[in-house]
């Protein structure tokens, strides 16, 4: 059952007011609030349990390292992967994909190679693979978007070449909402024999992931966008890959044997998580995990989308308001009830919850900044995706995005907000 009024008392922060008007969090594509069950777990584990894991004989590091394997079952079933093995806990999705980037780049990457990017990716899917050009001389390849804000998918298959090692895409676009098809890149992608890594960050909180549907070779998310807590994410990988590849940071857990001479390496996924992990956030993190599969996919999106759709259409009403991506041709709006279906993100619909725009001439930063005023928390500027900004010829939008706990009467309080400011300008 999706009672809105029990899952908002979940959340304590809603709660708030800010500047004497109750809180619109509508920045949830930054970061999302979280639920009393995870601070309570968080709260209770460090009350009640705490010791480091995996190097204790005694009670409570025995218990420490269950509590966190079990979260990593925890996010193995959530994401249906094959074995904990697959399993790496991270500090976000950035440095899961720095982890590939850094290893992969070390064990298969060589001068004249490839990297399949797009032009709509956050910038913790370009940097990382440009760091590695200091070292080995390896070429991005972008595909492009159409001018409705959609990966051309008739672009892509023309960027293989024989050079191509490694396609790095985002599921769901942070500026645009936008949801891409990543089975059929995925499928693609492996008919020219290369791997791909998928940046689940804007997907996890609104799609169900099955990594094994998808066949993608690695897949990262942020647990703070999912109701988890900070400094704790997922780097999922192939265990054929992860095999291949050699140790991110060294340190301890991530060792076998080690001596002057030589050092041997951890099983997997140990051989990545060196040193001290944030085990209670990875706690944390299953608890939020849990929470979502409580109230169940089908049940957040069918809000979530009937949200964005009513929040979308209400816009158009502004004149001068534009939106960037698919949700601003008003026909796309009857397209997004297949958003995902069954397991796995698809993507043949068009946009998540996430709804980008400008006003006239008016300056997103001003627009953003007076919302706060009105209580209204969204985001403006380039989101992380400076590229992206420069492919729509604009410095910047006003980002509202939505999770399971938003309220239709919270997209009114935002609009005769919208509809104030303007007016002042
Ligand atoms: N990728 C996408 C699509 C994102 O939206 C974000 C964060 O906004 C990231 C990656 C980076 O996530 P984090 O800062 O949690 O590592």
């Amino acid at each position: 059952m999706f009672d809105l009024k029990t899952i908002r008392k979940d959340f304590p922060i809603l709660e708030r007011s800010v500047y004497g008007r109750p809180l619109v969090y509508f920045d949830n594509a930054a970061t999302t609030q979280k639920p009393r069950c995870v601070i309570d777990a968080m709260t209770d584990e460090y009350l009640n349990v705490n010791a480091n894991v995996h190097r204790g004989v005694h009670f409570l590091s025995q218990e420490a390292t269950r509590i966190y394997e079990e979260a990593r079952t925890t996010v193995r079933e959530f994401i249906h992967a094959r074995s904990n093995a697959e399993v790496i806990f991270t500090r976000g999705t950035t440095e899961s994909i720095n982890l590939v980037a850094a290893t992969f780049g070390q064990a298969c990457l060589h001068d004249g190679d490839e990297v399949i990017v797009t032009e709509m990716e956050h910038h913790s899917n370009i940097v990382p693979w440009q760091l590695l050009q200091s070292r080995v001389d390896v070429k991005l390849r972008v595909c492009p978007i159409t001018d409705d804000g959609r990966l051309d998918m008739e672009a892509l298959p023309r960027l293989f070449t024989s050079r191509t090692r490694l396609l790095a895409c985002t599921a769901v676009s942070n500026v645009l909402g936008t949801v891409n098809p990543i089975k059929e890149i995925i499928a693609l992608a492996h008919a020219h024999h290369v791997p791909v890594l998928i940046d689940a960050a804007q997907a996890a909180p609104h799609h169900p992931i099955d990594v094994q549907e998808l066949d993608c070779d690695f897949l990262a998310f942020s647990g703070h966008k999912v109701y988890g807590p900070t400094g704790i994410g997922v780097l999922y990988g192939k265990e054929e890959w992860l095999d291949r590849l050699p140790p991110y940071m060294g340190g301890g857990e991530m060792i076998g044997k080690v001596s002057f001479e030589r050092t041997t390496f951890n099983e997997l996924p140990y051989k990545f998580e060196a040193g001290t992990p944030d085990y209670v956030a990875a706690n944390g993190l299953a608890r939020a995990l849990d929470y979502v599969s409580a109230i169940g996919f089908p049940e957040i999106q069918a809000h979530e989308q009937a949200l964005t759709s009513y929040a979308a259409e209400r816009m158009q009403e502004i004149a001068d308001l534009r939106i960037f991506g698919p949700l601003g041709k008003p026909s796309s709006l009857a397209h997004q009830v297949p958003l995902a279906h069954g397991r796995g993100v698809r993507g043949e619909a068009s946009a998540s919850s996430v709804i980008s725009f400008n006003v006239g001439s008016i300056h997103h930063l001003d627009l953003g900044t007076l919302l706060d005023r009105l209580g209204i928390a969204v985001r403006t500027g380039h989101h992380c995706a400076e590229p992206l900004m420069h492919r729509l010829g604009i410095e910047g939008t006003v980002r509202a995005s939505f999770a399971l706990y938003n309220t239709r009467e919270e997209v009114d309080t935002f609009m005769e907000a919208l509809q104030r400011v303007i007016k002042m300008f």
